[in-house]
């Protein structure tokens, strides 16, 4: 961290031209962590531009400097030529090219020095030249507070930071519940609110700010389309893309429904599957040591981390829950022994 953290605070000495990039479907901590270091790396006198591969939930918009992110999803022109001339691109919260989806090919034709800070399993060490990998971080942004530490930039943290890198932090940690949440995690949020971060703000923006449509899409969810296999401790909701139309899906709004097939007692592995314009994608939770990340890898083409995975299935809803369920069958020893 030290030597790395070096190399990088030599590198920003001048100003250069950056681009920081993060995961398709940016996550809190994607963004959080993202408009963090855009706001120290401005004030550094840098020219800073995020480009995401695609669109992010509207619950993040009200992030200090979201409207000046680029979605490359629609505006490649510009933002292959943003990127073709950075000199520095910080690669957030992915260490796999597979991760950025149609803007990975810019990314690699790019000579910028690379900076990967990350937090997920087996990074991809070929696509960075400078990396902060660090799997038992609770959050990328957490890693970026450390970063910034690490810099001796400390004096730099002002509101906006901490504002960005307290969201990244807190959806990663699912409100600072999970196993991830250390004794470190605490004192960088007592220090992100020392430097100004509305706490009780930052969570009702994020978590009590819902569409009525969206917490009937919920109910709909626990009510209806909950399945339960207590013999195999585990649940799966689903959603077809003509339930989501009924509701008025937008995007974000069935962030952490997987949570709640999780939260019933007993249950230690919960599937939330949805069809979105198409796509059938799966949110995959568990408890104690039943490796999700292992399942999206095996069957759904993802990934991520031990209890938080993600990932997606070439079939349909109704045979992506066939193929669950037979996983579950298998995987029932596993499960029945988590305690
Ligand atoms: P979510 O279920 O909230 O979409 O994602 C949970 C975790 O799984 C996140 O840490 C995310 O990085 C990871 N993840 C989600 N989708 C994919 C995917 O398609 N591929 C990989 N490798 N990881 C994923
Ligand atoms: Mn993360």
């Amino acid at each position: 961290m030290i030597k790395n953290a070096q190399e990088l605070k030599l590198l920003l000495s001048s100003p250069k031209k950056i681009v920081i990039t993060t995961h398709k479907g940016p996550d809190g901590d994607a963004i959080g962590s993202s408009l963090g270091l855009l706001h120290l790396l401005k004030q550094l006198g840098h020219e800073v531009q995020i480009i995401t591969p695609n669109e992010y939930a509207k619950f993040l918009h009200w992030l200090p400097g979201n409207n000046t992110v680029i979605n490359y999803n629609g505006n490649e022109i510009i933002a292959n030529k943003i990127t073709s001339q950075a000199e520095i691109i910080f690669l957030l919260d992915f260490s796999h090219l597979s991760r950025i989806a149609t803007y990975a090919d810019a990314i690699k034709n790019s000579n910028a020095t690379k900076v990967m800070i990350d937090h997920h399993q087996d990074p991809d060490m070929d696509i960075a030249d400078i990396i902060f990998s660090d799997i038992s971080a609770c959050s990328t942004a957490q890693m970026v507070f450390e970063v910034i530490e690490a810099m001796d930039m400390s004096n730099y943290l002002n509101k906006v930071i901490a504002e960005c890198l307290y969201v990244g932090i807190m959806t990663d940690t699912g409100s600072f519940k999970y196993a991830s949440t250390t004794a470190k995690t605490h004192h960088v949020i007592a220090e992100l609110i020392n430097a100004g971060a509305e706490n009780a703000k930052i969570h009702d923006l994020i978590y009590d700010n819902s569409s009525a449509t969206r917490i009937q899409l919920l109910g709909y969810c626990l009510n209806e389309k909950l399945r339960l296999y207590p013999e195999n401790n585990a649940a799966i909701i689903s959603l077809t893309d003509e339930e989501l139309k009924r509701f008025e899906f937008k995007k974000g709004d069935t962030e952490g429904f997987v949570n709640y097939a999780l939260a019933i007692e007993g249950i230690k592995f919960a599937i939330f599957i949805a069809e979105k314009d198409g796509i059938v994608k799966l949110s995959l939770r568990s408890k104690g040591d039943f490796k999700v990340n292992q399942i999206a890898n095996k069957y759904f083409s993802g990934g991520g981390h031990m209890n938080a995975s993600g990932g997606m299935s070439e079939l349909s809803v109704n045979d992506t829950i066939i193929k669950v369920e037979k996983i579950i069958i298998k995987y029932k020893s596993e499960l029945t022994k988590i305690n």
